[in-house]
């Protein structure tokens, strides 16, 4: 693990002044999210690290909270075009890395280095409900932070994780004849009783 050298004092979140990333973050978040502003200089400061040059990024989202969004936001990698991929380990935590060697940069919130700002710290480990966390004294200490509360760290994925998979064929359900991947079996999960839907 290396501290984060490279501040970013530039006021900007991947080339991208920081009022309008917040601008940004709540139209697509749909709320000015702490998460997703702290993700967006947890982002930078990857990009930060990459080795410079032609590569072909994908990201890893150790969350389903918050970081997907800042990626989505700041990166050509998204869900539905399966660059970026999210592994639920409930860790505030990402990584960008080449696809084609699956090494890469790992950028997570550095504990140890959240004294100094009481708010973030109530915030991250949910010390207060919503209502007693001040808002813009929590979205300021971000802003001040930075990347200085994150940790940085070179990874190389496994193979099973940043290997593409190939899909397999796809069939007609017997029963709904929507059309499903085969390898499922002889009809689809909806009809074979993983249904989301009670009606
Ligand atoms: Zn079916």
């Amino acid at each position: 693990m290396q501290p984060d050298t490279s501040m970013n004092r530039s006021g900007t979140v991947c080339s991208i002044p920081v009022k309008n990333f917040i601008r940004r973050v709540r139209e697509f978040h749909g709320a000015t999210a702490p998460g997703v502003i702290l993700g967006g200089y947890m982002v930078d400061l990857a990009y930060r690290h990459l080795p410079k040059g032609d590569i072909l990024l994908d990201a890893l989202s150790e969350t389903r909270t918050c970081l997907p969004d800042a990626i989505q936001l700041l990166t050509p990698c998204t869900i539905g075009n399966g660059w970026l991929k999210v592994l639920d380990l409930g860790k505030f935590a990402l990584c960008l890395y080449d696809k084609s060697s699956g090494g890469g940069i790992r950028v997570f919130v550095d504990t140890e280095r959240l004294k100094p700002f009481p708010e973030i710290k109530a915030w991250f480990f949910k010390l207060k409900t919503k209502k007693e966390q001040y808002l813009e004294v929590l979205l300021d200490e971000i802003q001040t932070a930075g990347s200085q509360i994150c940790g940085v760290m070179p990874v190389k994925l496994r193979p099973e994780i940043f290997e593409v998979r190939r899909r397999g064929p796809f069939r007609v359900c017997p029963i709904c004849h929507e059309s499903y991947p085969a390898q499922h079996g002889d009809c689809c999960l909806d009809c074979s009783g993983k249904t989301p839907y009670l009606i």
